[in-house]
């Protein structure tokens, strides 16, 4: 079974020859149909985030179930699914409270499988861990069946990938903010995948303004394709006084970092009005900082939160998303502008941290 493996950090991923166990209690085996070029696989690659080596990474896909083991109750072989990168527990404090994505089982066991053991090892039987217990660069994954969630027929495989992360991420972070209504003012920093999900999340609620903010043009121009009102090129222009302009100096009702670093936090705090919200969406560095400005957090009474996977259950996010798509109330199929093959895949991560990547890239399995 061939899958791409992280052997070593700041070095291309080996495509491999795996050895996989069959699905054992609770569990199941898909064919990976389809898995998309994040970002967050690309910083465990540099090394910015910590997953244990080696590794199948991939954590946002779609698959078809070929097997089932014992005590799987929801599916059956030909299903075809949305993968999950949280395998949710359901008895933890966070999977009863609502907040499932928190898992806190899920956590503890990491990118082994529930019961603490390895599906994937090599020839040389050293064990190999799965991201978000599914790790989707690779032909096959044996994974627990709360990872997928089956969708009906009128959702493509491609589509039903994206909403593994980005989608649900980008569009759960807006519908799902406790502060969401209709006619809000968002600024979006940040237009890759997630933050062209946002834009759609944010007309999906019938946003009065979408300002979206990059440093590429040509994601500013494709933004405008799924609803943005208006675009700041963040090179050229200051954000902040654009946003401000645009909102007869008060800012925003909301903004959102899609991307994670200190600079584009830091003016998600700067453009929102009082009492406004601003919210980290994309992963920064791990050991990174941003500044507060206490004083304005006092007297603006601003709120700065995170968003998890979409904030809530991802599988409540999903529902939503699939029908919204099949009321194409959202765009998700045309967010899909690069597909690669698994041996290209060293190449697709090069083209998304060059910036070369406009949209979103899959691999086609
Ligand atoms: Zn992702
Ligand atoms: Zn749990």
């Amino acid at each position: 079974m061939k899958a791409a493996v992280l052997n070593q950090i700041n070095k291309p991923l080996e495509i491999e020859n795996l050895i996989q166990e069959d699905p054992k209690h609770g569990e199941v085996k898909i064919k990976v149909n389809y898995a998309g070029i994040c970002a967050s696989d690309l910083h465990i690659m540099k090394g910015t985030a910590s997953l244990p080596i080696p590794a199948v990474l991939g954590h946002e896909g779609s698959g078809t179930v070929v097997e089932v083991g014992p005590n799987v109750t929801n599916l059956k072989p030909g299903d075809k699914c949305i993968m999950s990168f949280v395998s949710n527990c359901g008895h933890c404090t966070y999977c009863r409270t609502g907040n499932p994505n928190l898992c806190s089982e899920n956590l503890r066991i990491g990118s082994k499988l529930f019961d603490n053991t390895f599906r994937l090892k090599k020839q040389n039987n050293k064990e190999v861990y799965q991201m978000g217990k599914i790790g989707l660069f690779s032909e096959y994954s044996v994974c627990p069946q709360q990872a997928c969630y089956p969708i009906p027929d009128e959702i493509s495989l491609e589509t039903a990938a994206l909403i593994g992360c980005c989608a649900t991420t980008g569009i759960g972070a807006i519908v799902n903010h406790p502060n969401a209504t209709t006619g809000l003012s968002i600024a979006i920093f940040g237009i890759g995948g997630v933050g062209i999900s946002a834009i759609q999340g944010a007309k999906l609620l019938n946003s009065s303004k979408i300002i979206a903010v990059d440093i590429d043009n040509k994601k500013l121009q494709f933004s405008k394709k799924f609803g943005a009102t208006h675009t700041i090129n963040a090179k050229e222009e200051r954000p902040i006084s654009k946003i401000l302009d645009l909102t007869n100096g008060e800012g925003v009702d909301m903004a959102l970092d899609t991307f994670g670093s200190n600079d584009t936090t830091e003016s998600t705090l700067s453009c929102i009005r009082r009492g406004g919200d601003a919210v980290i969406v994309g992963l920064a560095s791990e050991g990174e900082f941003a500044k507060v400005d206490m004083v304005s957090m006092v007297r603006k009474q601003l709120t700065i939160s995170g968003s998890y996977y979409g904030t809530t259950s991802s599988h409540e996010t999903f529902r939503k998303i699939v029908n919204a798509s099949i009321n194409n109330q959202l765009d998700l199929e045309k967010l899909v502008t690069e597909k690669f093959p698994l041996k290209k895949i060293n190449q697709a991560f090069e083209n998304l941290q060059n910036g070369k990547i406009v949209g979103r890239g899959i691999l086609e399995l």
